[in-house]
């Protein structure tokens, strides 16, 4: 399998994810060698399970909620988001960024509410399934980008920078909001005109029986996009989705893929996952 081919100013979305297991600075070399051949690159990351981990310690566990269509999301409540904050914006971004500038790469760590990069809004009410009732949630603080702030993005990447991204979002009127981070690279990869996005997490891809390692679907395109939200489930629901609204936004290859292995990033682009592409595949 080949690398799709690249032009001058290339771009690339990596969102790796923060699962239980994922080491995101297991992408650095790559990303070295991505940034030296002149690819622009953007990093996206999460940090759900050493989230977790602190709520615990902290004592205030995570709640997860599920809404009646059966996405899954955290509860993300005053002293969550603060706890959020200090993994996503403190520990997890600033052990990224330290670790590319180790091996030279002149990377930028930033939150989605720096520079008001990831503009979005609160979500006002949640519904929620509880013990099979569905309740509404009307204090989470949470919500989804709206708004990307290419220009902004554009200049540190013109200065031969790496952006490092993560949630949080903040609101128009400056409230930061919990928002999926999957979902916020695709809306930075569409706000880019990226030419490839790749959501990196602990699966090798989507898969047609999330219990069945083996059942891995290769390629999605229009008329398979509904048999892939089928096979999606929990959590997989928002990679899904993220990847639909990029494809829908003109990016033309968004690949779902492992973020463990050798060398992730090229296995991703090389087909070694599910690719998302636009139209009907001939
Ligand atoms: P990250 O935190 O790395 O972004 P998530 O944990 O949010 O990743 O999502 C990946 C998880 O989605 C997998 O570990 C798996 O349990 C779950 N999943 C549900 N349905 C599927 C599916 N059809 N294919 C692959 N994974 C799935």
């Amino acid at each position: 399998m080949s690398l799709p081919t690249q032009n001058a100013d290339h771009t690339i979305v990596i969102k790796i994810g923060g699962g239980e297991g994922i080491d995101p600075t297991a992408l650095t070399n790559e990303i070295v060698e991505l940034t030296q051949s002149g690819v622009r690159v953007v990093l996206v990351h999460g940090g759900s399970h050493e989230t977790n981990q602190l709520a615990e310690a902290l004592g205030h566990p995570t709640k997860t909620i599920v809404s009646p269509s059966g996405n899954q999301s955290r509860r993300t409540d005053r002293q969550t988001l603060d706890i959020f904050k200090m993994i996503y914006c403190g520990k997890v971004n600033k052990t990224v960024v330290e670790d590319l500038r180790k091996a030279g790469v002149d990377a930028v760590g930033l939150s989605g509410i720096d520079a008001g990069i990831w503009i979005g809004t609160r979500k006002s009410a949640i519904r929620a399934v509880e013990d099979g009732r569905t309740i509404v949630i009307r204090d989470d603080l949470s919500g989804r980008v709206e708004s990307v702030d290419a220009d902004f993005l554009n200049m540190i990447l013109a200065s031969g920078r790496v952006p490092v991204l993560t949630p949080p979002a903040i609101t128009p009127d400056g409230i930061a909001i919990n928002v999926d981070a999957d979902r916020a690279a695709a809306a930075t990869a569409k706000a880019l005109g990226a030419d490839e996005l790749l959501l990196l997490s602990n699966v090798p891809g989507l898969l047609r029986d999330h219990t069945d390692m083996g059942s891995m679907i290769d390629v999605v395109d229009e008329e398979r996009m509904p048999e892939a939200q089928e096979a999606a489930k929990g959590r997989m629901k928002n990679k899904v989705l993220a990847a639909q609204e990029a494809i829908s936004g003109g990016v033309a290859r968004v690949t779902i893929g492992s973020a463990g292995g050798e060398r992730p990033i090229e296995h991703a682009r090389a087909g070694g996952g599910t690719l998302f592409i636009q139209g009907v595949a001939k």
